[in-house]
């Protein structure tokens, strides 16, 4: 496995990689929501690329981007071991240079959710990963369904521009108890771990009024919330049901949906959703 500590150095294995390119971007203390990218990149292409860089843009200003969990050592022995091609692990400083002024706007799908309880959040997200797109020149990218806004914006993006690779979104993979796998998870103490499971429960709800035949989203929001206010350890910021596509709000669920939810467990902030269709 290489490692690329440059921008220079990674476009030169770059320009040395044969056949496709699989790109698995992340920020690091990985864990197995990434590693499933990984050895689908692994499967689908030649030569699998990942990046690790915790992306300051794309955290405002009071969020955690200084406490962001970090362990660069770790995260490379699980990127060999899942045969990793190269590690691209840019400075912020080269990245971001004095003067830094172009910046990606994916509008409309960004109004909503993330975007809206993180203003700036996917200026930056967008911004970054065609940076990253530009040094690494992917043929295909991989990207989580644990992060759907994302994925939505980033596809966007590279129908937009007319970016010359294929996005591919894999299913989010959870722990035992059904809690999607999360670099923040580790913040969680243990009464607060037990909490976050309160997420993936309000999620089985929707599924199962869903699947039961309900479709009027008000009354399935409703009770999400009702059940995660029993949490005394979980505050609501978004309870969600949404066109999939647009991620415009449903009153009626007539079209393939995204049930969605941001909680705060303490002092950490989880997201997570499940398609309903
Ligand atoms: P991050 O390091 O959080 O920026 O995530 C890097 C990539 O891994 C993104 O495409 C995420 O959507 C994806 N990812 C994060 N957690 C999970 C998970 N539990 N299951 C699947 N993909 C994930």
């Amino acid at each position: 496995m290489q490692i690329a500590r440059t921008i220079a150095e990674m476009k030169a294995l770059r320009m040395k990689s044969l056949g496709s390119v699989g790109f698995v971007p992340t920020m690091g203390y990985l864990h197995d929501g990434h590693l499933a990218l990984v050895k689908q990149a692994r499967v689908e292409n030649s030569v699998v690329i990942a990046s690790i860089f915790v992306n300051p843009t794309q955290f405002g200003p009071t969020e955690d981007f200084k406490t962001y969990p970090r362990n660069t050592e770790r995260d490379l022995a699980m990127l060999r071991k899942e045969r990793t091609d190269i590690v691209f692990m840019p400075p912020a400083e080269e990245m971001y240079p004095e003067g830094f002024s172009s910046w990606i706007e994916v509008e409309n799908v960004t109004d909503r959710l993330e975007g809206s309880c993180r203003p700036g959040h996917f200026k930056g997200v967008a911004t970054v990963v065609a940076k990253l797109f530009n040094i690494v020149e992917p043929s295909r990218a991989y990207f989580g369904q644990k992060d759907a806004q994302q994925a939505l914006v980033i596809k966007k993006m590279v129908a937009d521009l007319n970016m010359n690779l294929e996005v591919i979104v894999a299913p989010t993979v959870r722990e035992s108890d059904g809690l999607a796998m999360s670099s923040r998870n580790v913040n969680l103490n243990p009464k607060e771990r037990q909490a976050a499971t309160v997420l993936f429960k309000a999620l089985t709800l929707a599924r199962n009024l869903w699947g039961k035949g309900e479709r009027n989203a008000k009354h399935m929001c409703q009770e999400m919330t009702s059940l995660i206010s029993k949490e005394p350890l979980a505050k609501i910021e978004y309870v969600s049901i949404a066109n999939a596509q647009t991620l415009e709000e449903l009153s009626k669920i007539d079209s393939p949906a995204l049930a969605s939810l941001a909680v705060r467990i303490g002092k950490t902030r989880l997201i997570d959703n499940m398609l309903l269709e």
